[in-house]
């Protein structure tokens, strides 16, 4: 087992990657705390990890801050550490940006950037006290490249790879690891409205010929969460098929 008695919180566990990855943590021995802001999805996510493993829901609009450092009181009192913090909840609102209202950029600022300050912010004191510890941000392929419709998700996913990089270099000496995975089109709800020509066309641009499905960005956590990714830090592992090279 790759994470024997860790305590992994992941963000967004409810659906998609986030869930994939849990269930996946849990199998490698970890305690998971599965926070995410939809209740009948998290809860099913627990009740899963729960027929072999432990783990428990937070509900959890990372976009509070309150609601973040509760979370985290709440890992505690439970577990009384924290290994992990996977910074995995994301929202995108696309429109063009002569269309992008401010609610629509103020929203996936608020999840997808704010949310990864907030959570982050909560969770490094434990770890700073521990001396060791593990934090994974979800950026994208759309952070380094930008696309368009997308100019507030591409902004928060590229920023998020600006704050990987700053609090590696900051927290490093603390013996906290920052890591992120840029993941390319995966099959998730997030992205199940996109029309199969589009699928297509992505799945002819990728070297690999296929689209990703999230067990591929769950092995990415799980090595960048690993003792085997021990000396990596500040690192931004594509996973897109070869999509963006
Ligand atoms: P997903 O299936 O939509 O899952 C996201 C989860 O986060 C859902 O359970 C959602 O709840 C929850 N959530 C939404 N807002 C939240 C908030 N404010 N606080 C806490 N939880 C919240 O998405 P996914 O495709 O697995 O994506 C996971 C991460 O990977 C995201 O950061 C995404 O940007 C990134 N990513 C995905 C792709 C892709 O192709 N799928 C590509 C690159 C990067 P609800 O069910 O209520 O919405």
């Amino acid at each position: 087992m790759r994470l024997k008695n860790k305590v992994v919180i992941i963000t967004g566990a409810g659906s998609g990657i986030g869930k994939e990855t849990a269930l996946l943590f849990e199998k490698e021995g970890a305690k998971v705390v599965v926070a995410d802001m939809n209740e009948k999805t998290g809860e099913e996510t627990v009740a899963e990890i729960k027929k072999n493993g432990e783990g428990f829901f937070v509900q959890l609009d990372v976009s509070d801050r309150e609601q973040s450092k509760q979370m985290v009181k709440t890992t505690l009192e439970k577990y009384g550490r924290i290994d992990v913090l996977i910074n995995n909840a994301g929202i995108v609102q696309d429109a063009f940006l002569s269309k992008m209202t401010e609610e629509q950029w103020d929203k996936v600022i608020d999840i997808n950037l704010t949310g990864v300050f907030n959570c982050t912010q909560a969770v490094v004191e434990a770890m700073m006290n521990q001396g060791n510890g593990v934090i994974i941000n979800a950026s994208s392929i759309v952070g380094l490249n930008g696309n368009v419709g997308q100019v507030n998700y591409a902004a928060t996913k590229a920023g998020l790879i600006g704050m990987t990089k700053t609090l590696a270099k900051e927290l490093g000496k603390k013996g906290i690891r920052v890591n992120a995975v840029a993941p390319g089109f995966i099959t998730t709800p997030m992205t199940s409205n996109v029309p199969e020509k589009i699928l297509e066309m992505m799945k002819e641009k990728t070297p690999l010929r296929r689209l990703g499905e999230p067990k591929d960005i769950a092995n990415a956590y799980l090595y960048l969460a690993s003792d085997e990714a021990n000396f990596v830090n500040g690192a931004v592992l594509c996973v897109d098929g070869g999509l963006i090279i």
